[in-house]
């Protein structure tokens, strides 16, 4: 009998439940992986982001080609193509089983309801797994039957209905039989043209590599995560974000193999193995919103009286915001990082949406797709979330009148400066009195621009416009 694996966020073989299905049921095993350049860009993935795919996908060739599992990469034009593309697949090759993860978002859902249509008319086997999370989306309600739309409560649930049997995800692949189909990665084209300035090395790609990453991560910072992990210049977080957003390593695993080194214990031992894992519950959270409310992948704010909220448009402040020229040193600097590396530590990312959103009073969603357009962890959920946080649009949010000030960050989360000069050069030689908001004089001579905007004016009419939203 031979099936079918469809890859999709899930590029490795370690706690693959498809892919494990598939060996454990049949002598042969295909896979699959379509690509669309189309669809990558209607979903603003990053130039970066596509490259490290491409890379992972030449690592798991490798990986499947162990386990005589050829990979066949199909282009295609975008979703609504991916019905005819598997039906075409599956006639050639006389296939009785498909098996695929589950990805979150509203075309994914729709084009896997297609598909599966497709296929049960066809009488073909299918099954699907989660291999996001450790409870499929949906499972808790709140006591009025409700989804949580709050993150407190939902992780109460979590860590009570947790067991580690949830985290059986051990396999021993065996090789399967031989077929007479060859991968075809290294004739495909991916019609790929580098056009990004992240330094890629950074994010070297396959899964053993994710595993190295996790396992120096586990080794010895995480024990401190829950006191450096607000310090940008501190490289106190696992980095793992590129890994976990395109399914090179699982959650589960990075849960479990966290979980081993705090004694198995989830809400107590070490504080910092335990605020790493809350974060990865922040993780599920969001695709459970996601879920539960399809309006936010719909580009709809969760909360329904921010739709009147006139947002302001200046094209001028819009370009100064993308390339790090805002005047304002830690926004600046944190936005040369995400140009740099594909990647923003997760303060400065809540700073600078909170920025854009509030003191320029810009749209969360342009700030929303320039962030998927340039980050290699681009993660629809995770940076909906996070943007609907920072702007108190969503679930959960930060309230309206609460506006982080970028000159108090910069001092509480940069108290030296060192974050900012090592990203903006040209304020390098800058005294440590003035690294957070230079005089006038010193940003002539450095070359660095004046701030674009007033903080105290653009806070209240910040405040004003949601206050008028809600009346
Ligand atoms: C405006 C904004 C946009 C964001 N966009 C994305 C995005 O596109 N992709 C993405 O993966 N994360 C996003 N985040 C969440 C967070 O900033 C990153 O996950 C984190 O910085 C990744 O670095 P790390 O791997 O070192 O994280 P660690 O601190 O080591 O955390 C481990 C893992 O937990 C998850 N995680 C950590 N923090 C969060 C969080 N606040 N919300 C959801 N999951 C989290 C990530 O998968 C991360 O890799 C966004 C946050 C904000 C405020």
């Amino acid at each position: 009998m031979k099936s079918l694996v469809w890859f999709r966020n899930d590029l490795r073989t370690d706690d693959n439940p498809a892919l494990r299905a598939a060996c454990f049921q049949s002598e042969e095993v295909h896979a699959i992986f379509i690509y669309s350049n189309n669809q990558m860009k209607l979903h603003n993935e990053a130039n970066c982001k596509i490259e490290f795919i491409i890379e992972n996908l030449k690592s798991l060739e490798k990986s499947l080609s162990k386990l005589n599992i050829p990979l066949t990469i199909i282009n295609s034009d975008g979703f609504y193509d991916n019905p005819k593309k598997i039906h075409k697949l599956i006639n050639e090759r006389s296939i009785a089983n498909i098996y695929w993860n589950n990805q979150f978002g509203e075309d994914e859902g729709l084009r896997d309801k297609e598909v599966k249509e497709l296929l049960k008319k066809n009488n073909i086997n299918y099954a699907s797994y989660d291999d996001q999370v450790v409870f499929p989306a949906g499972t808790f309600k709140t006591g009025e039957g409700n989804p949580y739309s709050v993150f407190t409560p939902f992780k109460k649930r979590w860590v009570d209905n947790f067991n580690i049997d949830l985290l059986d995800i051990e396999f021993e692949y065996i090789p399967k039989a031989k077929t007479n189909i060859s991968s075809n990665i290294n004739d495909f084209d991916f019609c790929f043209k580098t056009h990004h300035s992240v330094d890629i090395s950074i994010w070297p790609a396959g899964e053993k590599k994710a595993f190295t990453k996790l396992n120096n991560y586990l080794d010895k910072k995480i024990f401190d995560y829950a006191r450096d992990r607000n310090d940008p210049i501190v490289d106190a977080t696992s980095r793992l974000s590129p890994y976990l957003a395109s399914g090179i390593i699982s959650s589960k695993r990075c849960i479990l193999e966290a979980l081993k080194k705090n004694n198995f214990e989830l809400d107590s031992g070490n504080k910092g193995i335990t605020k790493w894992i809350d974060e990865l519950v922040w993780r599920e959270f969001y695709r459970n919103i996601m879920f539960s409310f399809p309006k936010v992948s719909k580009g709809e704010p969760f909360q329904e009286y921010t739709t009147k909220i006139k947002w302001r448009f200046n094209e001028e402040e819009f370009e100064a915001w993308k390339n790090g020229k805002t005047g304002f040193p830690l926004i600046d600097a944190a936005m040369k990082q995400l140009i740099n590396e594909g990647w923003m530590h997760n303060r400065l990312r809540m700073v600078v949406a909170m920025f854009f959103t509030k003191n320029m009073l810009h749209d969360w969603r342009l700030g929303e797709a320039f962030f998927m357009q340039n980050l290699i962890d681009g993660d629809f959920s995770s940076n909906n979330g996070g943007w609907q946080w920072s702007s108190s649009t969503g679930t959960d949010a930060a309230p309206y009148f609460r506006i982080f000030n970028p000159l108090t960050q910069s001092k509480n989360f940069d108290s030296d400066g060192l974050f900012i000069k090592k990203y903006l050069n040209e304020l390098s030689d800058v005294d440590i009195k003035e690294i957070h908001d230079p005089l006038d004089k010193t940003r002539f001579n450095c070359n660095y621009p004046s701030k674009i905007l007033d903080l105290k004016e653009s806070r209240l009419r910040a405040i004003d416009a949601f206050n008028e939203a809600k009346n």
